[in-house]
């Protein structure tokens, strides 16, 4: 994730000769000046030229497409006439809403994600309706064209958005065949991070006379963001957590967990303290996820907490604070994380918690980071019991104040002048005393103050080494992101796609991992065979899952998944960063 980072010079969008329409919707976006890929990227798309660019999500290349996309659409015709492929569905939904964003003032616009895991029928019922822009994941995309409900013969421009992502998801395939289905004289856009061999292939063999755009990353997380961690037994984390909320000038906050099961865990934990979280993970359908965005973006919850399968691409700007409650799988998990915060070039927080055990980690996540991740200790009972102290004194204060300026409360409050008087009067109390009477009102029972016992000593490396069992599960731990309901166990699956269907294992990976959001590194070994596949699964999986993976379509055909063995067996898993050599063979 880099800095958003602004064009040299300091372009306007005015220079970029883009319709007032859509330079009205980038002032209300708070935006000033275009940032590099878009300075660089607006004027070949705006004149209908291909483009290959090399840049990263966080800077700013949706709008650098959008923009000079929606500036070149024909809204009174009702056909298809922008397709932007993208490897996930929660980037398919990001996209469509800046879609929608940058083009709030074109009347008629109309905008549909496609992605799999959401129903058939609302998508099929707003291709009818008509859709100037499709966005989704290419399984779904082509299952719609198949049938015909999606038809892009009117289509003006196709754009490949994190293509290397879509190469690592196993859609290549889908996604050649979908370019060869276009109209001959359609424009490209691909977009990608890095440019693997395939994504080259594919950007020869159909971009014609690309403007080539490359913008430099620097470093992967902005410097507009804090990076600290903190050693902090496993036991002691929630403290650590409730702590860190109490000392820190917080707005959103996201926690970052391992597993499904740990972000309702740590929600009910933090609900119980008192505080507005929501979890938000995988297996909660897709209307209460965008729900649940939406109260966060507007405020009404303030503490999400999130599976990085779940944040994948959330992007929120009132996101103060990211926890990394749990560690991350990789450095580019912690990477992403890190880039929920600090969004827009504003400030933000990232704080890590590891385990004495797993200070070794934190090398691999400096380098990521490509900025220093500085120590932190946790807040102490004094530094908390001197900011409560602060606060206490500033809210009343504020509420003095606020009765000065309210007809209302002022009304109110000389009646509780008069009240505290007369009873300061009655039962022979000083005014000092009925005030601190009413705060002991205010405060109930629970204590003021933090007790100094409940202080912890820093943990230690040497203090605490734990079991060897638990040494094991602890190295485990910063590695592999198995979670709690799926085990290491697997599970042989039988699917009803073969090589007579032309079925490629990717394509089952992509299917998998983006219909059920399961991380291809879950994923077992795929064996084709004539008219039908099997695929390896974790063991655990709940059944509605499994409907939802049955109801689901690769190469034009309905997996209709089944369980081969009622036998689990111990198997690795294949796929996912370590093993993707294997996928290949
Ligand atoms: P993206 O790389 O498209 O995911 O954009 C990253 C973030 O930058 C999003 O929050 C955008 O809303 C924001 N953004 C995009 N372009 C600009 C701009 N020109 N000025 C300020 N913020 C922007």
């Amino acid at each position: 994730m880099s800095t958003i980072e602004l064009a040299e010079g300091q372009v306007c969008f005015h220079d970029l000769n883009l319709p007032t329409e859509l330079c009205r919707a980038l002032e209300q976006s708070g935006y000033e000046h275009p940032t590099e890929i878009q300075a660089k990227t607006i004027p070949p798309l705006l004149t209908g030229r291909d483009v290959l660019g090399q840049a990263q999500t966080g800077t700013g290349k949706t709008a650098a497409f959008a923009l000079p996309l929606l500036s070149r659409l024909d809204v009174q015709l009702p056909e298809t006439q922008v397709l932007v492929l993208t490897p996930t569905r929660e980037l398919a939904i990001q996209v469509s809403e800046s879609f929608l964003k940058y083009g709030q003032h074109l009347r008629g616009l109309r905008v549909t994600p496609i992605y799999g895991g959401s129903s058939y029928a609302t998508q099929i019922s707003a291709l009818r309706r008509g859709s100037h822009v499709v966005v989704g994941t290419p399984g779904r995309i082509m299952d719609h064209m198949r049938e015909s409900r999606l038809r892009i013969d009117m289509l003006q421009c196709l754009v490949l958005d994190e293509a290397d992502e879509m190469l690592r998801m196993g859609f290549v395939e889908d996604v050649e065949w979908i370019l060869q289905q276009t109209p001959e004289n359609r424009q490209i856009a691909l977009f990608s991070a890095t440019m693997p061999d395939p994504i080259r292939r594919i950007a020869d063999q159909h971009l014609k006379n690309p403007s080539v755009v490359t913008v430099a990353s620097k470093q992967r997380t902005a410097d507009t963001i804090q990076q600290r961690f903190l050693i902090v037994d496993p036991k002691h984390k929630l403290e650590a957590l409730q702590r860190i909320l109490e000392a820190e000038a917080t707005d959103g906050v996201i926690v970052f967990v391992k597993t499904k099961i740990a972000t309702v865990e740590v929600a009910d934990q933090l609900k119980a303290l008192g505080y507005s979280a929501v979890a938000l993970n995988g297996d909660i359908p897709q209307a209460q996820r965008e729900r649940t965005i939406d109260q966060l973006k507007e405020g009404t919850i303030n503490l999400l907490v999130a599976t990085d399968v779940a944040a994948r691409g959330l992007d929120v700007q009132r996101i103060s604070h990211v926890i990394n409650y749990d560690l991350p799988a990789d450095a580019e998990a912690y990477v992403h994380r890190v880039g929920r915060t600090g969004r827009a070039g504003r400030v933000g927080q990232a704080i890590l918690f590891l385990s004495p055990k797993q200070r070794g980690a934190l090398r691999e996540l400096d380098k990521a980071a490509g900025q220093g991740i500085e120590p932190m200790t946790i807040p102490t009972s004094k530094e908390i019991n001197a900011l409560r102290e602060t606060r206490f004194k500033e809210r009343i204060a504020v509420a003095c104040a606020d009765a000065k300026t309210a007809s209302f409360r002022g009304e109110q409050f000389r009646h509780f002048e008069k009240l505290v008087s007369q009873c300061a009067e009655e039962h022979e109390l000083s005014v000092l005393q009925v005030a601190a009477g009413l705060a002991m009102l205010a405060q109930g029972d629970r204590p003021f103050f933090v007790s100094e016992a409940a202080d912890r000593p820093p943990a230690r490396e040497r203090d605490d080494r734990g079991s060897k069992r638990e040494r094991k599960r602890g190295a485990r731990e910063g590695m592999v992101d198995l979670g709690d309901e799926i085990g290491a166990d697997m599970e042989s699956f039988r699917v009803e796609v073969g090589r007579i269907h032309g079925v490629k294992p990717g394509n089952l990976v992509g299917a998998v991992a983006n219909e059920i959001g399961l991380d291809s590194r879950h994923i077992g070994p795929i064996r084709i065979h004539h008219d039908f596949s099997t695929i390896d699964l974790p063991s655990g999986m709940p059944r509605e899952v499994f409907k939802v993976l049955g109801r689901a379509w690769v190469v034009g055909r309905q997996l209709r998944i089944s369980k081969v063995s009622d036998q689990p067996r111990r198997i690795k898993p294949m796929y996912g960063p370590k093993g993707s050599k294997k996928r290949k063979a």
